[in-house]
């Protein structure tokens, strides 16, 4: 495993408290493995990705083990933290004109950080971030390069922003929410990119996102999370043809489909719960219409069915008895 997670609790301050936010979360991505971590806001899944980074807000409390290639995140020292970070790991926010400097032209942006490590000529990173321009599908990577990030449109900036990812070579992609701020065509083209990329460099890649149909079109597993646990994950064609979990399945019948008619789009009932205020036993369990007793008292734990992996006490019964 390239990337392997075991057990993950995260607990930040508020005010005298430690509230938690990642209740317990196992995962492993195989080199050249895509996987998409999907759930609704406050579900857990950013501060997941903070903890394989190591970016958590001060004050954080940690349990459980992460590690990368086998060596454990939480005990690299900051030289080390800081190779790791610049070196395998590329990262994709959702919204890149948050992060690219706005008076700066995207020459200057793509390479101020190669500079500081890379000891070759101005002229020959230039050509190498122009090459990366290209390959995620920027045509005239010349003006591109010239040009400041409010002459861009969204997809643009977004683009340069997995050249700006791709540009120190990482093992591992973390997307964070990466194509939420997109109109739905660009969506679905930096989607298609990301994909393609996977393939072709051999990259893992890791796909954070509340949109299942997207997840389904990019990555080869699925998690999903509620309330700071992976209460499924599965390959995701699977998971997409028959989920197993009653969130997984609310979640995908809720979304609108031109092949339907619909009196009343369906929902889910109730709202989601954060971690800190899951009730005992199933955090699922005040929303599920197919809750039993047992429900209330025992936190259902992750387990195998087959090919998928599932948190719900009604166990293979919820795959159709599979
Ligand atoms: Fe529903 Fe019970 Fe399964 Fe939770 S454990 S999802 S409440 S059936």
């Amino acid at each position: 495993m390239l990337l392997d997670i075991r057990n993950l609790i995260v607990e930040l301050p508020v005010g005298r408290e430690l509230r938690r936010i990642v209740a317990d979360v196992s995962l492993g991505i195989g080199e050249g493995e895509s996987l998409a971590l999907v759930g609704e806001s406050g579900s857990g899944k950013s501060m997941t990705t903070k903890a394989i980074t190591r970016t958590l807000p001060a004050g954080a409390r940690v349990s459980g083990e992460v590690r990368f290639d086998g060596r454990l995140v939480g005990a690299m020292s900051e030289r080390e933290l800081e190779s790791y970070r610049r070196e395998q790991i590329g990262l994709i926010y959702q919204d890149p004109r948050a992060h690219i400097n706005p008076v700066r032209r995207i020459e200057d942006f793509l390479l101020e950080g190669l500079l500081l490590f890379d000891t070759r000529p101005r002229a020959v990173l230039r050509q190498k971030v122009a090459d990366l321009l290209q390959e995620v599908g920027i045509a005239d990577p010349d003006r591109c390069l010239g040009s400041y990030p409010h002459q861009l449109s969204g997809g643009m900036l977004q683009r340069v922003a997995i050249a700006a990812a791709l540009s120190t070579q990482p093992r591992l992609l973390l997307a964070d929410e990466s194509t939420t701020a997109l109109d739905v065509t660009t969506q679905a083209e930096v989607a298609l990119l990301l994909k393609q990329l996977q393939t072709r460099r051999g990259l893992s890649v890791l796909f954070i996102t509340h949109d299942l149909d997207l997840a389904a079109q990019i990555c080869d597993r699925t998690a999903v999370m509620y309330a700071g646990r992976i209460v499924e994950m599965q390959p995701s064609r699977a998971l997409y043809a028959a989920p197993a979990h009653p969130y997984t399945k609310g979640l995908l019948q809720s979304r609108p489909s031109v092949d339907r008619r619909y009196e009343r789009l369906p929902t889910l009932p109730g709202s989601p719960t954060p971690a800190y205020e899951a009730p005992a036993g199933c955090p699922f369990a005040p929303r599920c219409t197919e809750r039993m007793p047992i429900c209330s008292a025992e936190v259902p734990p992750l387990k195998s069915h087959g090919v998928a992996e599932l948190a719900c006490h009604l166990g293979a019964a919820a795959r159709g008895g599979n």
